[in-house]
């Protein structure tokens, strides 16, 4: 994952978009060629993603998932089990798909029924199978800078981001909001491994002075699951602000009642920085192209 640290530094403030649904479709072109290369080496590269119970969000997912695989070229397989599932009941069937040859990338969508224990399953995952990335051997990889291991898809689909709009990294100062254990750490080992080589701080909600932190980033990736709590006065101008926030929120104004928005108030902070995501068309676009990434990528090391 090298950058490109002779890049032009960023444009001027103006607030160039960052087009996630343009890169996505790209990402997936080149997964759909090392799909038929493969094939064509008597290999077909196969996700199957676990759903246990009928939370909306995630059957819409899990969908978009399964859909992708098959646009791709790949197998894509969905295992639905009822809400009421036990959690040996879910091992047994990590164990089987563990052990099937034609299965190369497990994925079991979260949040899971409370009487399953979420850690245990991820565990339970080879290592090798979990293109998820969030195994601790994958964890332990990332953080050490083995390559061979997966890391998660969002904060993953963050650097391609930056990478493919060649934003220079180098010795950049990055502040990250958000500790999460899906985006907010991957993202920090991501942007500090050799070759990216940002200088990372990481922000929470104990974070004394989060704006102070913020205006001294040359990138800012904000990831509180909190709409639009990113202002414009937090913003260095010229700074590249990555939203990786969804949040559902009402708007009489729309025929469900709803939108999505991010954790960034868009409008105001697009005339400060020099490039931004949007929410939806960004950060979002990018998690599926990844984890299809990884897929093929599990496949290849497991057929050698
Ligand atoms: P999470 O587990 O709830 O973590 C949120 C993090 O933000 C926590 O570390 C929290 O700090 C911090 N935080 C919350 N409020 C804050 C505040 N006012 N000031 C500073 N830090 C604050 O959420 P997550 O899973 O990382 O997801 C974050 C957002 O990204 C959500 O909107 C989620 O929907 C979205 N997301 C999008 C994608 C995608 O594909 N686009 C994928 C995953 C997540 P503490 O640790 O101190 O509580």
């Amino acid at each position: 994952m090298l950058v490109d640290t002779k890049a032009a530094p960023a444009a001027k403030p103006g607030g160039k978009l960052i087009d996630g649904g343009a890169l996505a479709h790209r990402i997936k072109a080149q997964v759909a060629a090392e799909v038929a290369t493969l094939k064509a080496a008597g290999v077909t590269p196969g996700l199957t993603v676990v759903l246990v119970g009928d939370d909306p969000a995630s059957t819409i997912y899990v969908g978009a998932k399964e859909r992708t695989c098959i646009e791709l070229g790949m197998r894509g397989d969905t295992i639905r089990l009822p809400a009421s599932t036990t959690q040996d009941e879910l091992l047994a069937i990590v164990d089987r798909l563990n052990a099937d040859p034609t299965v190369h990338g497990i994925l079991v969508q979260m949040p899971l029924p409370k009487q399953i224990k979420a850690d245990a399953i991820v565990r339970r995952i080879r290592p090798d199978k979990d293109v998820d990335g969030f195994h601790p051997v994958n964890v332990g990889k990332l953080l050490i800078g083995e390559r061979d291991g997966f890391a998660p898809c969002t904060p993953s689909g963050v650097l391609y981001m930056l990478q493919a709009n060649d934003v220079r990294t180098s010795g950049a100062d990055c502040v990250i909001i958000g500790r999460s254990n899906v985006v907010g750490k991957p993202m920090a080992a991501l942007m500090l491994q050799p070759g990216v080589d940002a200088t990372v701080t990481v922000c929470h909600s104990r974070t004394r002075d989060l704006a102070a932190q913020t205006r001294r980033a040359d990138i800012l990736i904000v990831a509180a699951g909190r709409p639009e709590m990113v202002t414009a006065d937090m913003v260095k101008p010229g700074a590249v602000v990555i939203d990786v926030g969804m949040n559902r929120v009402p708007d009489p104004t729309r025929k469900s009642g709803t939108r999505l928005t991010g954790d960034v108030a868009f409008a105001s902070v697009r005339e400060v920085a020099s490039l931004i995501t949007p929410v939806p068309g960004g950060v979002g676009k990018m998690t599926i192209a990844m984890l299809m990434q990884n897929t093929v990528r599990a496949a290849a090391q497991l057929s050698r």
